[in-house]
């Protein structure tokens, strides 16, 4: 038997420590009874506490950890996981015991109907506070994508090797993965998953990431239906701005020269208003242009990565 890594477990860890060594342990006992070959990989996302020397504590080398500069928020930790990973199939998972490893076996299933399959926490011991907005940013992420799924956000999420390769996350993205992977085409599936309350550590996120989850939405509304091409957008409503400008000027210089007095009018300053505004309209396209061509760096530095001393770096 070759081996090949059959399955990659990806988990990003931002000040977890109390929780490393417990899930270590239950995924190491639900992976035996999978019987695939495996990879689990933490992507320590800046973690100031001990989250890093205990995931280095664990004696097996199918556990892998990549480390970060600093903090850069859970899309860049999966992000990079994605990179990493090997397995023909990839999961996500949270660190912090919320996420049960005994869905696992169900989740790797499902994902011989679909291309991804999201886990959904039908019932969630979290605060009132977070479970409300959350399920008015859900409707509204299922409204505006045309993806039916129940739980954008949940961390809990498997795939064929071959979406996660495709995908690109950075910001609050990772709420929309199900959004990005059916815009390129792949199927979404979704499974219910027990959810458990958070026990130790804190959770990271409050009101102003689902307001910055937000304005991600719009960002991610505009890359499916204009990622390749900004300037399709930003020139049509340039120019059609810029054209009424020059219509307008175009009126006043005529009424200039038959010799009525046009310095007093309003639409003199509407007129140039809408040339000037079109332009940068028009400017704005060509950047997002020029930076969706060029961009393809990584928004993260890695501080420390068992991958490269496998390789002898
Ligand atoms: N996390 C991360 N970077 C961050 C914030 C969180 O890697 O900046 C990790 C965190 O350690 C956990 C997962 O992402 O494994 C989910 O975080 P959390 O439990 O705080 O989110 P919640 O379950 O409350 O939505
Ligand atoms: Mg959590």
């Amino acid at each position: 038997m070759s081996n090949k890594t059959q399955l990659s477990i990806i988990i990003p860890v931002h000040n977890e420590e109390e929780n490393i060594l417990e899930l270590y342990k239950s995924l190491y006992n639900i992976l035996s009874l999978v019987g695939k070959t495996y990879e689990i990989i933490y992507v320590d996302d800046g973690s100031t506490d001990d989250s890093f020397e205990k995931i280095k504590s664990i004696e097996d080398a199918r556990v892998k950890v990549v480390r970060f500069q600093r903090n850069y928020g859970k899309a860049a930790a999966l992000s990079c996981g994605f990179k990493k990973s090997k397995g023909d199939i990839v999961i996500t998972m949270d660190g912090d015991l919320q996420d049960d490893p005994k869905e696992i076996p169900r989740f790797i299933e499902e994902l011989d109907k679909y291309d991804m399959v999201s886990g959904w926490k039908s019932k969630r011991y979290d605060p009132i506070s977070k479970t409300l907005p959350s399920r008015f940013f859900n409707w509204l992420t299922r409204f505006i994508t045309g993806v039916k799924i129940n739980d954008f956000n949940c961390g809990y999420k498997a795939y064929h090797n071959y979406v996660v390769k495709n995908i690109n996350l950075y910001g609050e993205f990772h709420r929309y993965i199900p959004a990005l992977a059916y815009w390129r085409g792949y199927s979404v599936g979704e499974i219910e998953v027990e959810h458990h309350p958070r026990i130790h550590g804190e959770s990271k996120y409050g009101v102003e990431r689902l307001l910055k989850g937000f304005l991600d939405l719009i960002t991610v509304t505009f890359l499916m239906m204009y990622k390749k091409r900004p300037l399709h957008m930003f020139g049509g409503i340039g120019f059609l701005l810029s054209f009424s400008g020059v219509f307008i000027s175009v009126y006043l210089m005529f009424l200039w020269i038959i010799g009525e007095r046009i310095g007093d009018r309003p639409l003199l300053m509407l007129g140039i208003l809408l040339t000037v505004i079109g332009a940068q309209f028009v400017s704005l396209g060509l950047i997002g242009e020029l930076i969706t061509n060029s961009r393809n760096n990584d928004d993260y530095i890695i501080k420390y990565d068992s991958y490269e001393m496998e390789n002898g770096n």
